[in-house]
């Protein structure tokens, strides 16, 4: 059986972890959380990274930082994980949906600027499979408009815009390091943005609604309860396992480049063939191999060959109900103009087994079946 994921191991990570228990602090904000930081910093050159337990509490952070009031919308594509909303929803703001490009998934920055209303606060574009969405265009939109731009860069880790870091262009950009990211810690994300202003209330927000990162850099001399907050810190043995991946990010960037390739040729005169489609990666952007996906004809076509690869024990999946079909996005969204894309595309969507510890030969394999069934 060829698993569709399974979590990355690169090698250094239990090493890591025994040397965060032998440290004797385990909390957050540890030797490794700050070597993480550090490395994202420099790597993605930005100026502020905070690990957080996961990249839908980086969003929740961000809409916090925002400043939503209840009632403010925020534009976003309705093809994208729950969390883009629901990070927003739980500050009383209104996701506003609009649709995709079918050519790489993302938001179509050409729609945005009419769904902007007096009410609008944020555009949310997510970097759908680490392909970076139209950032200049966007973010051009959102000067004009005086909104913030918080970037959904949880597929978007070591992923480049124009040569810039997915995540760094907006106002904020969340990371996540889910089991099922190219770079993990199990659970955990990074909320990371540039403006000095926002890291005090960010810290705080992070910190229990207290000062205490001022006291640990001593710029204080006792902690106390200053403002709104929540936990979200990760344990430093988290960030020992994530402290192991960064250190391989080119082995593991390389690797899922190799399967992304190897799929990629297989399936070339499928597509010349008009049977399916592959994903496209427009110039501005250079992409992580966060997934490989191929688009059949229709819904009918996709079930079949799901069962067709399961029986030959290949887990091919799909995802994203979109948000403005479903029961919480039709009571706290809105769609935005029309769907000509999100429900179509997204019916037509199929993600083949993609991960760091992937053998070559189970990916070769995988293509062989998935030609297989279009021979038939
Ligand atoms: C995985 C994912 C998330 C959520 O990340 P977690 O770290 O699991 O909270 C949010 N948005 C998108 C687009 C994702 O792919």
């Amino acid at each position: 059986m060829i698993a569709f994921n399974n979590p990355p191991f690169v090698g250094k990570e239990l090493e890591y972890i025994k040397q965060a228990v032998d440290s004797g602090k385990l909390c957050g904000d540890g030797m490794f959380t700050k070597k993480c930081s550090e490395w994202m910093r420099e790597r993605f050159d930005v100026r502020h990274v905070l690990l957080t337990t996961s990249c839908t509490h980086a969003l929740e952070m961000a809409a916090y930082l925002c400043d939503l009031k209840p009632g403010d919308e925020v534009i976003m594509p309705s093809y994208t994980f729950v969390s883009t909303a629901d990070a927003f929803v739980l500050r009383g703001a209104v996701p506003v949906f609009v649709d995709i490009r079918p050519d790489t998934m993302n938001i179509d920055e050409k729609l945005i600027e009419d769904a902007i209303t007096d009410r609008t606060k944020v555009i949310a574009p997510v970097h759908y499979a680490g392909v970076s969405c139209a950032m200049d265009e966007i973010m051009e939109i959102a000067a004009r408009h005086h909104l913030k731009v918080v970037e959904d860069a949880a597929q978007g880790v070591n992923a480049w815009y124009k040569g810039r870091a997915l995540g760094t262009i907006g106002d904020f950009g969340c990371y996540s390091f889910h089991e099922t990211k190219n770079y993990s810690m199990g659970e955990g994300g990074a909320i990371v943005f540039n403006r000095d202003e926002d890291l005090e209330k960010a810290e705080i927000l992070r910190e229990k609604g207290t000062n205490r990162s001022k006291f640990f850099r001593g710029q204080i001399d006792k902690y106390t309860w200053v403002d709104y907050g929540s936990s979200y810190l990760p344990s430093d043995m988290n960030a020992a396992y994530l402290y192991a991946e960064l250190e391989m990010c080119e082995e593991i960037d390389r690797k899922r480049h190799a399967i992304y390739n190897l799929y990629h040729e297989a399936f070339r005169e499928l597509e010349e063939k008009g049977r399916i489609q592959r994903p496209f990666v427009p110039d501005y952007a250079k992409h992580n191999a966060h997934m490989y996906y191929i688009k059949v004809r229709d819904l009918e076509e996709r079930t079949r060959l799901i069962a067709y690869l399961k029986e030959r024990g290949v887990m091919a999946v799909f995802h994203y109900i979109p948000l403005h079909s479903a029961a919480a996005g039709q009571k706290f969204g809105r769609f935005h103009g029309e769907d000509v894309w999100t429900t179509k595309e997204s019916e037509r969507l199929l993600r083949l087994p993609m991960f760091y510890n992937l053998d070559m030969k189970d990916a070769e394999y995988a293509a062989s079946c998935v030609l297989d069934f279009f021979k038939e």
